[in-house]
This record gives C-alpha cells, structure tokens and sequence, in this order.
C-alpha cells in the first residue's frame, strides 16, 4: 500500500511536515463531525498542558511497529544509505511505491488511526492557537517533552526522519551549525553556546543525547506556531479551556493589579520555571524582577515568587529586588533587558516582532483597551 510505513510513523508522530501530502483534500471540519472523540481528546490535550500533566508516549520501537523497510527488497528506492534515513530528503518516493501487504482491512486500519492522531494535533493546534500566549506557551513545552521522550526510546531511522522534517540537519548525530545556532539560542546553559562546542565542517559534534535536546527545542519552535485556520464547530470547548484556564492563571500567576495575560513568552518562560522551582541563571532573574517592577509590581509581591526558587535567600533576594528598583545602591531604577539582550542570553524563546518586552506589553494593554 502507497506510503503505508509512513502512516505508522504519523500516528506517533501527527505534527510531521508530510502530514498533508499524505492526507491530501482533508476536509478537517467535516471529519470532525464524523469523530467528535476526537475534538474532546484534543480538548484534554490542551487542558493537561495548561496544568502541565504530561501523557508519556510510547515510541514505535516499543510497540513492535518500528517501519518496515530495513527489510525491503523491493528495491524501490535510489538513496544512499538505504533505510538509515541518513541522505532522506523526504521526497516521499520510495514510500510512495511501497508493495508491502498486511491486507486491506488493517491498512485501512493503520491509515484511519494515523488519520485520526494527525486530526487531533491539528485540532489541539487550532484551540491553543486561540487563547492566550502563556496557554500556547505551555501547550507547546508540555508537547515537546512529551514526543522528545519518546524519541528517546526511539529507532534511529525514527529520529532521523523527525529531524528532517523539522528541518534539522544531522550528519550522524553532529547537528549543522544553522540549525544548532536557532535551537542552543534558548538553551539557557553555558554549555550550549557554540564557543564551548567543536565544529567541524559547519557540523557542531554531538552525541545522540545532545542531538535529541535540539530536537525538542525544535518542537517547542514548531507547537509554539499559531495556525491560522478556524473551526466554528470548536466554540464551545474555546469557551470551556478558556473557563478552566482562567482558575488555572488565578492559582499559577497571581500578580496583584499586574496582567500576566499581556506578558511576553520569555517572561512567562522564566515565571513557570520559578514556580516549578527551577535554578533559573542570575540573567533571568534579573529580567523577570526588572520587568515586573517596571509593569507595576511591587517589591514585596515579586519577593514572595522568589520563595519557590531551590536556592532562595529572603535577605540577599530582597536587597537584589530594591537594589534593581532603586531603593538601594546607587538609586537607579533598571529598565529590562531588551529582546537583543534577552537572546544574547538565551532568555528569548519566541519571535514576537518587538524590540523589547514592555513593548510587547505595553501593545497587549493597548489592544485591550487599558493603560498599563
Ligand atoms: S522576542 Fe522579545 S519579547 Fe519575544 S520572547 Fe524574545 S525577548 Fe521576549
């Protein structure tokens, strides 16, 4: 059956770039009502992102469905590497003539189910692309963690086509400079600057572990995307995330008068790993208290999110919190950082088309009509 290995890797895998080249003329509203399980499943998918309940997922290895093709003698392709998937530019031909049978029942079996993963991506795609930022923020941390751990578990053939698809050059597991330049940008690890890798014919040498790290920070780049299609069927579950992310922001985001909805996807990035009590770096830090305070929020209230930091200090954080207000030292009041300073220390994690993130702010409130 044309192209069945790849339906299998779909049904893992829905958020693949030949996803439509396999499901041409899909008519995604009409299929919907055909599946309405597939709108609520896309429906939890965005509300378990919001609290940030991971669903582990099984890889196909695991499953015993790994793609057939190391054992193909159909001689079907010119490639190569033959079924390492090294060379695969993902022209899609050799599936495309692919012979292999397991009977016309389960084909359409293994073709219905890889239909149905890639509806419910699309669909969760078209909710978060809908609601506010910090919801596609997590959506998309949330999805990539997911996937990426599979991909851990996963046949090299199986990483290597998602890295292409995403665009990702590899050459064994060295990762091409352009792509480890966009992915090492929001890594926030001295580590990951390309100074302190070895580059070797405009490939950065890298382990399989490391490989796989880019490639869930392309995921993140890739679920983060808004997606401009509409469905008018999905109203009502809109109204009902939109409900359940309301209390959710209320209990994660409490700031006082400040409006968090407005905040830029770096700031937002930087609160969440806060309060789940990562060591956010000195850099961070110094960006999140910064902006706050120039949003409005007093010290007091910015010194309470400190508490759930591993390393806090009540009397270093407070004097660090007045000293960037004004209150101490040489009574300065610091501006946040800029988006140019942000990225050069990796704090950036999104294009959002401003030079700095009070703009980014500021435009929000304006758009909402209320003066920041
Ligand atoms: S572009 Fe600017 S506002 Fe957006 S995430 Fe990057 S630093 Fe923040």
């Amino acid at each position: 059956m044309k192209f069945l290995p790849l339906f299998k890797v779909l049904s893992a895998y829905p958020f693949l770039s030949f996803a439509p080249k396999l499901f041409e003329d899909l008519e995604i509203e009409e299929e919907l009502k055909k599946f309405p399980e597939i709108i609520e499943d896309a429906k939890r998918d965005v509300l378990d992102a919001i609290r940030g309940d991971l669903n582990p997922k099984s890889s196909l290895s695991e499953r015993g469905e790994f793609i057939p093709c190391i054992n193909c003698d159909l001689n079907c392709w010119k490639c190569e590497k033959i079924a390492s998937f090294e060379n695969c530019d993902l022209c899609l031909d050799c599936f495309a003539n692919c012979k292999i049978s397991y009977g016309l029942k389960i084909e359409e079996e293994i073709k219905l189910s890889a239909k149905k993963s890639v509806l419910r991506f699309v669909t969760a795609k078209i909710l978060v692309s809908k609601l506010e930022d910090w919801i596609r923020m997590r959506y998309a941390v949330n999805k990539a963690e997911e996937f990426s751990k599979a991909l851990e578990k996963e046949d090299e053939a199986i990483v290597r086509i998602v890295a292409r698809s995403l665009g990702i050059k590899l050459k064994g597991w060295d990762v091409h400079v352009s792509s480890y330049v966009k992915a090492s940008a929001r890594i926030r690890d001295d580590d990951w600057r390309l100074v302190n890798r070895f580059v070797s014919d405009g490939y950065v040498k890298l382990e399989k572990a490391q490989a796989l790290r880019i490639i869930k920070e392309f995921l993140r780049i890739l679920f983060f995307e808004k997606t401009n299609l509409s469905i008018p069927l999905l109203e009502p579950q809109l109204r009902e995330i939109e409900k359940m992310a309301k209390r959710e922001k209320k209990v994660d985001f409490d700031l006082g008068e400040v409006d968090s909805s407005c905040f830029p996807p770096c700031m937002l990035e930087i609160l969440s790993e806060i309060k789940r009590g990562m060591n956010v770096p000195h850099t961070a830090r110094f960006a999140i208290t910064s902006f706050l305070l120039n949003v409005g929020m007093n010290s007091e209230d910015i010194l309470k999110l400190f508490k759930s930091a591993p390393d806090f200090n009540e009397e270093k954080s407070r004097y660090q919190i007045e000293h960037i207000a004004g209150v101490k030292g040489r009574a300065t009041r610091y501006t946040s950082p800029s988006c140019d300073t942000m990225r050069t220390y990796q704090n950036c994690v999104a294009n959002c088309n401003v030079s700095h993130p009070l703009i980014f702010y500021r435009k929000c409130k304006k758009r909402k009509g209320l003066k920041s």
